[in-house]
């Protein structure tokens, strides 16, 4: 079965201790989340197990074949357009250009862009539009693990909910897991199987908990709606 293990995981940035002795598992098909203040090491910890920062004193192993990222801030890359952002991670996979614009194409309609934006450049985008393309692009490769850092933080209410439900029906229908990272309890309470809650100086878990109820508060019979509202 794939797992997300992290075992006895310490880091420091110089002198500063960021993270003390992380232990968790995070098994196929559940969402895993980390919660606390900012300054906690939690987007550390996400870059540590993403394999984005080195890890320096104990384990990580990733089981997962296909990882995706979304982040707060997108990320996009400025000088390409929306299509083009999407497909760039296919492109590098080998899949030949048509295949990979089809692909980009169905995931960006799925999260409820437009015809009419996939030649536009990010610097033309609404925040919530830049958080779909980094959803379209963090889905089109069809990951088994995403890593997602605060992504909803900036969003209003409909389009969070949206991105929530589409995600949610991802880990119910077809094994997706996540580890989730937000300041947000109850954001971390409707979405998760499992909450850490760190905290800082250096980041410790401090608390964790199990949600057996979780299955009712998702809303698992929602009907996706593909286009924009
Ligand atoms: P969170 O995501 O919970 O807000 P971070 O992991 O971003 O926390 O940061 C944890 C601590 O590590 C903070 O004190 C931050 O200033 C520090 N930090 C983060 N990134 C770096 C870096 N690249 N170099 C030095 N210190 C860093
Ligand atoms: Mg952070």
């Amino acid at each position: 079965m794939e797992r997300l293990e992290v075992k006895n995981l310490s880091f420091s940035f110089g002198v500063t201790q960021v993270l003390d002795e992380i232990n968790f598992t995070l098994n196929k098909g559940h969402v895993l989340s980390i919660v606390g203040p900012s300054g906690g090491g939690k987007s550390t910890l996400l870059k540590l197990c993403a394999n984005i920062l080195n890890i320096e004193q104990g384990e990580i192993n990733n089981s997962f074949k296909y990882c995706s990222f979304a982040f707060q801030d997108t990320r996009l890359l400025p000088w390409k357009n929306v299509i083009d952002n999407i497909s760039l991670s296919l492109l590098a996979k080998n899949i030949n250009k048509k295949e990979a614009l089809l692909k980009a194409e169905n995931i960006a309609i799925k999260m409820g862009l437009k015809q009419e934006d996939f030649d536009k450049f990010p610097k033309d985008l609404s925040g919530g539009m830049k958080q779909r393309v980094s959803f379209a692009r963090a889905l089109v490769i069809n990951p088994k693990l995403l890593f997602l850092d605060e992504p909803f933080s900036a969003l209003d209410i409909g389009l969070k909910k949206e991105l929530q439900e589409y995600l949610i029906n991802l880990v119910e229908n077809e094994n997706l897991s996540i580890l989730f990272i937000t300041h947000d309890l109850m954001e971390a309470v409707k979405l998760s199987d499992e909450i850490l809650v760190l905290e800082p100086n250096p980041g410790r878990v401090v608390k964790s908990f199990k949600i057996d109820e979780q299955k009712s508060l998702r809303d698992t019979n929602f009907v996706y709606k593909t286009s924009a509202k």
